[in-house]
């Protein structure tokens, strides 16, 4: 074993690793990268088909990128943000409140009281009518939550009537959700194998069903080779849920105080994808129920949802927020992964000037939001997202975006003739492919065969990288992922499932 693998067997502990497996095996040193491709310490190279745990945006090693922050290094790399303000977390903050603020058109025209702040020109998008103003910069996802979290719980209080601010204010999320893992986060979170360890450590938050079609008990549909969104049958019973939760919440005299989302797809959860619709339905009945809505689109954010013409809106639009898609405006907008391009941990948690009010007072009256981190606004981080922002916008990228979509779903067609794959499902450059036992009954694999690390292991031996979420194999391109390595990224999960499990076709 090399020195470098000795050192990190003897001293590194990685995340969501079972260490006594990963101490069995030389890791894979990686050393460089160029646009999808990683490139390990012996030379191989493997092709990023997660982007780096779900960051990397344009691909590693983007001039525009490097340039913008070796700028930005020659003039300083990190300067507080308690007590003092600075250059590119300023110019970020508004670029983000901006581009906030175009939602899917839908196909009609739309003028806004805010209309006069708007970008004309851009395709099939208008600004929409809550209204996001300020951005709350930290590190990393959880925090983007855990900022949100803590905002919407001290908004709710203050809004109430003093006779009632006892009253704890209470959350919602979706089963299967993960947030993050800072206690706050984690106690939004609803996957037991991750955070039933520490539910001593957690407040209670209440979950409703996600609309899971390949498993859904009210799908009545048998199983076909498609998207089971596609060929479900079923009343959106899931949404009749939604609505019940919260009559029953507010009957107890305790409204919800806020709704948590991941918007169009969940990701940890399983790559599982809301049909069209869904969003825009349960955002619906939370709002009239007066809940606030905090969408997680640490994941989702920034072009990841693509422009595929199986949200409501038939048009394709530049709007780069998956809830955007469905013509939802939340009250919180959590950021992360991908606003730096995948280069360097950044968060901004975007809210509304009412939520911001709340917080406002003399001094000694200590409305303060008493919340920071010492690497809050990082000059490196804004610079690298800043330059992430305008590569996001140009012409170009936005035609290859939709070019690699397109390659994708084409791509992963190939994959319905293996017994074994269960469910494809796709939102716009995000792919999980649902790994069964047999595709006629659906039936899983026992988490402890270890199916979807398997196939991984055996996609790295095939020079692509990626790391399942359970049964489900992930495959998330960096934007500049070419057609012929597309094709390589799906055709090692083709290969490794038929190695894995025996050779059969359908
Ligand atoms: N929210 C979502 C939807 C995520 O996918 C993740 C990370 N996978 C997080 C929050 C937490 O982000 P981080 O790992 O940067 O803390």
């Amino acid at each position: 074993m090399n020195k470098l693998a000795k050192l990190d067997h003897q001293f590194v502990w990685h995340p969501f690793t079972q260490m006594r497996d990963w101490l069995k095996r030389e890791p894979v040193i990686i050393v460089a990268g160029k646009g999808a491709v990683l490139r390990d310490m012996h030379g191989r190279e493997y092709l990023d088909a997660n982007s780096s745990i779900w960051t990397n945006l344009h691909g590693h090693n983007h001039p525009r990128i490097d340039a913008a922050i070796q700028r930005q290094l020659k003039k300083i790399a990190h300067s507080s943000a308690l007590g003092v303000a600075n250059e590119p977390a300023s110019l970020l903050a508004a670029k983000l409140v901006h581009a906030a603020n175009f939602i899917s058109t839908g196909g009609t025209s739309y003028t806004s009281p805010h209309s006069k702040k708007a970008k004309s020109g851009a395709r099939g998008i208008r600004p929409s009518e809550v209204w996001l103003e300020k951005a709350f910069f930290s590190d990393n996802g959880s925090t983007a939550l855990e900022v949100a979290l803590k905002l919407a719980y001290e908004f709710t209080r203050r809004s109430r009537p003093a006779s009632r601010r006892q009253i704890e204010p209470r959350f919602l999320s979706l089963a299967g959700a993960y947030h993050g893992d800072t206690v706050g986060a984690v106690s939004l979170g609803h996957i037991d194998l991750f955070h039933k360890s520490y539910s001593g450590l957690l407040f209670k938050t209440d979950q409703v069903m996600s609309p899971y079609c390949y498993r859904c008990p009210f799908n009545r549909a048998r199983p076909e080779r498609a998207d089971a969104r596609e060929y479900r049958q079923c009343n959106w019973e899931c949404v009749d849920l939604v609505e019940k939760k919260f009559t029953a919440q507010k009957r107890r005299a305790n409204p919800y105080a806020a709704f948590v989302f991941e918007p169009l797809m969940q990701g940890a959860a399983g790559m599982i994808p809301q049909p069209p619709g869904w969003l825009r339905r349960v955002t619906e009945i939370a709002s009239r129920h007066g809940a606030l809505l905090i969408a997680d689109e640490v994941m989702t954010g920034f072009g990841r949802t693509g422009f595929s013409p199986s949200t409501l809106n038939p048009q394709p639009s530049t709007v780069l927020f998956a809830c955007h898609h469905e013509g939802v405006q939340p009250d919180f907008l959590c950021l992360a992964k991908g606003l730096t391009g995948g280069y360097l941990p950044m968060a901004a948690t975007l809210t509304t000037q009412k939520v911001f009010n709340a917080f406002l007072g003399e001094y000694g009256e200590f409305k303060t939001f008493f919340h920071g981190h010492s690497y809050t606004a990082n000059q490196l981080g804004a610079a690298a997202a800043l330059a992430n922002l305008e590569i996001l916008q140009s012409n170009q990228t936005i035609r290859a975006r939709q070019i690699l979509e397109n390659n994708l779903r084409d791509e992963l067609q190939t994959l319905w003739s293996l017994p074994n794959v269960g469910d494809i499902r796709q939102v716009g450059l995000i792919a999980g492919i649902e790994l069964v036992r047999n595709w006629r009954t659906r039936k899983p694999f026992d988490l402890r065969e270890r199916a979807g690390i398997r196939v991984c292991e055996t996609m790295a031996r095939r020079g692509v990288l990626t790391r399942p979420v359970g049964n489900v194999i992930v495959l998330m391109p960096p934007y500049c992922t070419t057609p012929a390595q597309t094709r390589k990224m799906v055709r090692a999960v083709f290969d490794s499932v038929r190695e894995v499990f025996g050779r059969r076709f359908l």
